[in-house]
């Protein structure tokens, strides 16, 4: 949409806020109280962005078992309200909520962020895509996609089993059960990509595709999401505990 017919359209019906529903005297139907009220992410692992208490930086998962993406950052903890916004974003094709979500998650990048070589949205398989309509991972790649004028492949990553529902199993299952759902047909020789998901759970989808797109050539990979739930995995505080002890016990 030109922005003029934007401008226009604000000033006939100003911004109303989504969620609690008053005048948001902006262009964006978010006001600024729910905006500040939202689950930001804030203190997250630097690889995974696993939600943490304060004072911790990585989490045990990753002390062990380094993800194969750099790093991973979202914009929120998977929560109220971010939940029931991303819900009916998906569930309901509320595509304007998807837009929304994309350009809040644009507030919380760090000022030192230096946009990626090229967006890759996680593929749907046909069969989901052809039940939803539309592929929630590439209309908010297309949102950061305009705002950093970096470019988008949605042509060569496909979603090549149709797996079962990810949230329905547990980490190792959801592990086993992506494995090999995905097909790459292009070179990345030397890119720095930026996977986008919407949710990002155990990690086990964009796992799985950062390895491919790593095997495909690439440089590097980042992962970009909406939010991340704050659901600690299998064994993860244990192991935090156990590499702090260790150190504990040498003296340090
Ligand atoms: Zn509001
Ligand atoms: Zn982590």
């Amino acid at each position: 949409m030109p922005s003029w017919m934007d401008d226009l359209i604000f000033a006939i019906l100003p911004g109303t806020c989504i969620i609690c529903e008053a005048s948001t005297h902006r262009k964006l139907d978010l006001c600024v109280k729910c905006e500040l009220e939202l689950p930001w992410l804030n203190n997250a692992c630097l690889h995974c962005s696993i939600p943490l208490p304060d004072g911790n930086n990585v989490c045990g998962q990753c002390l062990f078992n380094k993800p194969p993406f750099t790093r991973c950052y979202s914009g929120f903890v998977y929560k109220y309200p971010i939940d029931r916004l991303i819900l009916d974003f998906k569930e309901n094709q509320k595509l304007l909520i998807g837009k929304l979500l994309a350009t809040l998650l644009l507030k919380s990048f760090p000022e030192n962020f230096t946009p990626p070589d090229l967006l890759v949205p996680i593929p749907l398989h046909k069969s989901a895509l052809k039940k939803r309509g539309f592929n929630q991972s590439l209309e908010i790649a297309e949102v950061l996609s305009g705002n950093w004028s970096v470019p988008m492949d949605t042509r060569n990553c496909r979603r090549i089993v149709e797996t079962t529902q990810q949230k329905s199993l547990h980490q190792k299952d959801r592990a086993n059960n992506i494995r090999g759902a995905f097909a790459i047909e292009k070179s990345y020789q030397g890119e720095r990509i930026a996977i986008i998901d919407d949710v990002v759970t155990t990690g086990a989808t964009v796992t799985e595709f950062a390895r491919l797109i790593l095997a495909n050539g690439a440089a590097s990979t980042e992962v970009i999401c909406i939010a991340r739930t704050p659901v600690q995995r299998t064994g993860q505080r244990s192991l935090t505990d156990q590499f702090l002890s260790r150190f504990e016990h040498q003296g340090g």
